[in-house]
């Protein structure tokens, strides 16, 4: 099977600060460097290096052909992911020295999504294959009704979190994942507890304690345990976490083991420094878990 993954793809420019500087102050940065980024792009190289085939349909602007090269270096087809004339989109991030961060995102590219392309991209994709989606681009609402109606399972990452975003994307996908502020956050703005939320399945991952998975159809819970880690960096652990759980189901794994194999996977990234980089294979998983 395969996975089709409609997301964002960024550049991501870190500066290194002595720190934050204020209203109207100039500063010079001490260091400067720029990867790949975005939650879409993050999540197409978690579930290709998990072993899955991953489409990766999205937008970049025309000037940045190294970004196609660096995802499809990790393993993802990047056939859809079409060069435009906007930007690439781009995140500014100030690094402070006790490694802080604030984070300016232009969307770019990512929200110039065209609807014909997309469509066309998702309709390559057979019966049981995934489609995923995350909230950094425009168009979610129309692949998710296009997916489902094709037999496709729909996997929906609702971050970063956005009510509006959420509430037009569920009605359409098969589970939608959520860190525990994510899922408190939408659980108050709706007016609803988890078992509420209309939708078949919801994951929600909980940082060093692991992940919890609940049928809203049949009211199955299960809760699965993280490996206990010394962290370094937990940037990309959740994109981590939810491309090897599509890779998983897509693997054809219940919904635990998919879980187990994305809690080993996302706490050994938490090790590593770095985002797509620091993703690991499923080599280095079963490495890690001996
Ligand atoms: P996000 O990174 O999206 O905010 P979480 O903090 O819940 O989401 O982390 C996602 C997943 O990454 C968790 O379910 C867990 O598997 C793993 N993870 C995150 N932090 C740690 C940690 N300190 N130790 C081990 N695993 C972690």
């Amino acid at each position: 099977m395969a996975i089709f993954n409609l997301g964002s793809v960024n550049i991501d420019r870190f500066y290194t600060l002595p720190r934050f500087p204020g209203p109207g102050e100039t500063l010079s940065a001490t260091g400067h460097k720029i990867g790949l980024g975005g939650k879409g792009a993050n999540q197409s190289v978690a579930a290709a290096k998990a072993g899955a085939e991953v489409y990766h349909i999205g937008a970049i602007g025309k000037t940045d052909p190294w970004v196609r090269q660096r995802i499809e270096t990790y393993g993802a087809n990047c056939k859809f992911l079409r060069e435009v004339d906007e930007p690439t989109g781009h995140a500014v991030i100030y690094v402070g020295p006790d490694g802080e961060n604030m984070i300016v995102i232009d969307p770019g590219a990512n929200v110039k999504q065209d609807s014909e392309f997309v469509i066309q991209a998702i309709d390559q994709a057979k019966s049981g294959d995934t489609l995923l989606l995350q909230n950094e681009t425009n168009l979610q609402a129309h692949a998710a009704t296009f997916a489902l109606v094709k037999g496709m399972r729909v996997i929906y990452s609702a971050a970063p979190f956005s009510v509006e975003a959420v509430r037009g994307v569920i009605p359409d996908v098969s589970m939608v994942v959520m860190n525990a502020v994510e899922a408190s956050q939408l659980c108050s703005e709706m007016g609803m507890t988890l078992d509420q939320i209309p939708v078949p399945q919801v994951l929600v991952t909980l940082g060093a304690r692991g992940a919890m998975w609940r049928s809203n159809e049949t009211g199955e819970v299960i809760e699965v345990t993280s490996p206990k880690v010394t962290a370094v960096d937990s940037t990309g652990a959740g994109d981590t976490f939810v491309g090897y759980v599509a890779a998983g189901l897509d693997f054809g794994m219940p919904i635990r083991t998919a879980m187990e194999w994305a809690v080993q996977a996302a706490a050994l990234k938490v090790t590593r420094p770095g985002t797509a980089d620091a993703i690991p294979t499923a080599a280095d998983v079963k490495a890690f878990r001996g």
